[in-house]
């Protein structure tokens, strides 16, 4: 079989940090390949409305900012192919990414693999995951439970989005979380913990979702943490907002991780790692700020300091 061509740049990840790396490797003249996942345009497009990227005084939808992302990267040539990579070899050059169906070849590589939403790992919850009252997204599933009681787990800005989200569809929403206090940005909170159709559930835990032997979920089981009292939300969906986890593991015997997987940087930059040429941006990579304007920002670092190492090392 013959060898793979030596791509100049591969970007691995088609969320904002790497369709802007995307668009910068493009705009290069590089004609960078791009690798897409399982979650085409990232997290963005699981999210309603986006009101706080700069340049959409009314907002813009999560879905439709992605998809504006990926066309203007793909205007100045960047191309797009489906493949998960699983392992890498960083000590040859060129680097490799091993796929599932093949192996791609690159000078320089840009890993932009977001991250991905972290379960309770409660008893019932994978059981009755996707489909059956259990789901991460209130965007995708939330039209399901239209005049139906639904629970957010959480206290983020996600789990207020979705539990705002899901007043628009559902009778009643729980937003229940483990505290006394949400952790979620002041506005949100506020909207939160304001609206009509959200009951705050402080200082509780999920203990086990209910309804495996009938095939969907019948119930949210908690218990409060004060008073160690359990007690069972009558609900048919469970929405969980507990945050993520990078998408770092094909990577990570290779590069430097943190104890949490996220991917560290360095050198005093945000986005270069030990390996000359490889390169991390967005999500995977910060565990800070997790914004896609700062992903998009990452992104562009990313691509600039790969062109700038293409151009010095014989791109
Ligand atoms: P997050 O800020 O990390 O919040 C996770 C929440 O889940 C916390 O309240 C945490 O509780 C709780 N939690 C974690 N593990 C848990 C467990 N095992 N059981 C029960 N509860 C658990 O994650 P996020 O809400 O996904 O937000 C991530 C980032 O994206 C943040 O920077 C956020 O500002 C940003 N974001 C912004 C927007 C927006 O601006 N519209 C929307 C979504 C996300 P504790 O509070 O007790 O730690």
């Amino acid at each position: 079989m013959s060898n793979p061509p030596v791509e100049n740049v591969v970007i691995i990840g088609t969320g904002c940090a790497g369709l802007t790396a995307a668009v910068y490797s493009a705009r290069s003249n590089l004609n960078p390949l791009v690798l897409e996942g399982p979650l085409p345009g990232g997290q963005l497009t699981t999210t309603s409305e986006v009101e706080n990227f700069p340049g959409f005084p009314e907002g813009v939808d999560g879905f439709q900012l992605m998809d504006s992302l990926r066309r203007q990267a793909a205007r100045f040539g960047a191309r797009f192919e489906q493949a998960q990579v699983r392992s890498v070899d960083f000590a040859a050059s060129p680097r490799k990414l091993v796929c599932a169906d093949r192996t791609v070849l690159a000078k320089a590589v840009i890993i932009a693999t977001g991250a991905s939403p972290r379960m309770t790992g409660i008893p019932g919850e994978r059981e009755l995951y996707g489909g059956k009252g259990v789901t991460t997204c209130a965007t995708c599933d939330g039209a399901f439970y239209r005049k139906m009681d639904v629970a957010v787990i959480g206290g983020g800005d996600s789990a207020a989005e979705e539990a705002l989200f899901l007043t628009r569809f559902a009778s009643k929403v729980y937003l229940v979380h483990r505290r006394d206090a949400l952790r979620a940005s002041r506005i949100m909170a506020d909207r939160a913990t304001s609206h009509s159709k959200i009951q705050m559930v402080w200082d509780s835990v999920p203990v086990a979702v209910t309804g495996v032997p009938e095939g969907a979920v019948s119930g949210l089981r908690i218990r409060n943490v004060r008073t160690g009292s359990e007690s069972t939300l009558p609900v048919k969906g469970i929405f969980v907002a507990i945050g993520h986890v990078p998408n770092t593991a094909p990577f990570s015997s290779a590069l430097d991780v943190d104890e949490n997987g996220y991917f560290v940087p360095t050198g005093g930059s945000q986005v270069r790692t030990k390996v000359p040429g490889v390169y991390v941006a967005g999500d995977c990579a910060d565990h800070v700020y997790r914004q896609a304007v700062t992903a998009a920002g990452m992104g562009c670092q990313a691509a600039i300091d790969a062109e700038r190492w293409l151009a010095e090392h014989g791109g």
